[in-house]
């Protein structure tokens, strides 16, 4: 009787400890970019070139970015591949494509201030931060905005701001901006995004049409009015009224 005590004892323990042990894990993910993640990455940026993607800026900030360091590590040899994967809450990590194209419509010049709708996994706001400009990015769910508190490049980019809340509402505290991105499917153009952009300014916004999402580029004129242009489709996941807790 005492000896099976005992065993359930130090099987309770192992358990404890491999749990503190998988979450220690979880936090001190491989982050090394080997020679051959840079290899896999230069073909990435030669593909996306073959795309059309053309501004050097764009490609250049792209090739000096990680990528697999933000996915999980389970991603790490099919992270430069040119698709979306899942990050967590059913939310995904756009298409280096997608992420190439938005960033190239914004035509950013350094220093610019710009808005973020949609922080996801941090790679699109860190694409915006490496090209020297002074980022907000706001993130809708408190598990995801919660994971930028552990963001690796925290020192690297200290001109990149987080925020947990609803893009629709904006950050009428930091408005106006250069530039506003929305990196979810907008169902109409938001009003208060429009107001928050400086007049010259642009919003690149992917608007719902059926089955797929129009990318926009809409720049304020200095009458409050706006001019659009119409570019390709493509497909995200929605942008969402409210935050979630
Ligand atoms: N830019 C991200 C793409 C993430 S997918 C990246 O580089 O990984 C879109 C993200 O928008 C999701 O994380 C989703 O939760 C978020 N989102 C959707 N609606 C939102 C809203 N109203 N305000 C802020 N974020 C929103």
């Amino acid at each position: 009787m005492y000896k099976v005590d005992s065993d359930y004892h130090s099987k309770k323990k192992y358990s404890a400890k491999s749990a503190v042990l998988g979450r220690f894990r979880g936090l001190m993910r491989n982050y090394e970019d080997s020679y051959q993640h840079k290899g896999l990455r230069k073909k990435l940026i030669d593909l996306l070139r073959e795309k059309g993607i053309s501004d050097d800026h764009v490609l250049q900030a792209m090739n000096n970015i990680p990528r697999h360091y933000f996915l999980d590590s389970a991603f790490d040899k099919i992270a430069y591949e040119d698709r979306a994967f899942p990050i967590s809450e059913g939310q995904t990590i756009s298409q280096p494509y997608t992420v190439a194209y938005q960033t190239q419509l914004l035509q950013l010049k350094p220093n610019e201030k710009i808005l973020e709708i949609g922080t996801g996994s941090i790679y699109q706001a860190t694409v915006l931060a490496e090209m020297g400009t002074k980022v907000f990015t706001i993130e809708r769910q408190k598990k995801l905005f919660d994971k930028t508190k552990l963001y690796i490049f925290k020192s690297r980019y200290p001109n990149l701001k987080f925020f947990y809340g609803d893009g629709f509402e904006g950050l009428p505290t930091y408005a106006p901006f250069d530039k506003i991105l929305i990196t979810a499917a907008a169902p109409f153009v938001p009003p208060k995004l429009i107001e928050q952009l400086k007049a010259g300014g642009k919003m690149v916004i992917p608007l719902d049409e059926e089955n797929h999402q129009r990318m926009l580029r809409l720049t304020k004129n200095a009458d409050g009015t706006t001019s659009e242009e119409a570019f390709e489709n493509f497909s995200f996941v929605p942008m969402l009224t409210g935050r979630k807790g």
